[in-house]
């Protein structure tokens, strides 16, 4: 079997990649080991960030953040284009861009918000600073110990489970083939393109893309490439369905903790918490101690 493309990895990068490739009438062949969505893509919390990360940014200081903060336009592109999807995938993503507030509970923490803000408008993000009375007013239900926030107008949430998948219908419907429980295990460069050896037999192709995840690295590997890539598994706490509460995405400038409401009512609880990993197995299990502290 020969194609122009063969995409590696069926998550978010590979099928939104197969997409505009079946679009501009290339022809493309995405193999993934397991269903489609199965990894990061289809179990994160669908936030649309747009900020220095606060953890990050205490920790790892000014020239870490200098460094980092070009990404943010990046990101800002990218929120502008998830507001075109649902009409150009004819899908309901679940996407809103009510925004994110970073609250503070010192005046500390509130000077760290305002310092971090400055980095982010540089890099043409909307910031507003809000005292107690203004984050109160948007946001009655935050304890009234709080002293501020930060908000930034850019943010906004999609939902994960449908993302990936909406993309990979609308890749079948403009050509793409798309190679399920269909495992990667080794790369062959031939004269003018690769040969991709497969658990189904063999495709070739003038060009592959690595978008294996957390897999990247041993993929890269195939073709004699070192990348520094490595996965770490983190959970998310998510509630029973309640009326609609919360609008923004909210983090917490004290902690590690992150708030949204999806669309069907649940709230999820996250902040980067690890959850437990099978060492050899692989085999993913909630940690209570992160349940805990979050
Ligand atoms: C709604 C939503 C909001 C998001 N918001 C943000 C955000 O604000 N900021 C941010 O940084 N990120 C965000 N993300 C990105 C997300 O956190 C993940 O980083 C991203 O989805 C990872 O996508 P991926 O396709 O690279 O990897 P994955 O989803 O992990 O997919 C990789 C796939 O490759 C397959 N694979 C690996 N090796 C092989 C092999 N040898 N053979 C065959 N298949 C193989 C795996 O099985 C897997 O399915 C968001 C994602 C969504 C859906």
């Amino acid at each position: 079997m020969h194609t122009d493309v063969v995409i590696i990895g069926g998550g978010l990068a590979g099928c939104s990649l197969a997409y505009f490739l079946a679009l501009e009438g290339i022809e493309v062949i995405v193999i993934e080991r397991f269903e489609l969505n199965k990894l990061a893509s289809g179990a994160n919390a669908g936030s649309l960030h747009c900020q220095i990360p606060h953890t990050e940014f205490l920790e790892n200081g000014e020239c870490w953040t200098k460094r980092f903060a070009p990404v943010l336009k990046l990101m800002k592109q990218s929120i502008t284009l998830w507001g075109t999807l649902e009409k150009e995938l004819k899908s309901d993503l679940e996407f809103s861009q009510a925004g994110g507030l970073l609250i503070a509970e010192t005046e500390a923490q509130m000077r760290d918000i305002e310092h971090k803000a400055e980095f982010e408008r540089e890099q043409g993000i909307e910031m507003e600073i809000l005292a107690r009375d203004d984050l109160l007013k948007m946001v009655p239900y935050v304890s009234d110990k709080m002293v501020g926030a930060a908000y930034c107008l850019d943010e906004g949430k999609a939902n994960p489970h449908k993302a990936t998948p909406a993309f990979a219908k609308a890749a079948q419907q403009h050509g793409a083939k798309i190679f399920h429980y269909t495992t990667v295990d080794a790369i062959e460069a031939i004269g003018n393109g690769f040969n991709v050896k497969t658990s189904m037999g063999e495709v070739s192709a003038k060009r592959i893309v690595n978008a294996a995840g957390a897999d990247a690295g041993r993929v890269a590997r195939m073709v004699g490439v070192e990348l520094d890539i490595a996965g770490f598994p983190i959970q998310v706490n998510v509630t029973e369905r309640a009326a609609p509460l919360v609008k923004h995405l909210l983090y917490f400038a004290g902690d590690r903790l992150t708030l949204k409401q999806a669309k069907s009512g649940e709230f999820l609880i996250g902040g980067g918490w690890p959850s437990n990993m099978n060492a050899r197995t692989n085999q993913l299990s909630v940690n209570p101690d992160s349940i805990r502290n979050n």
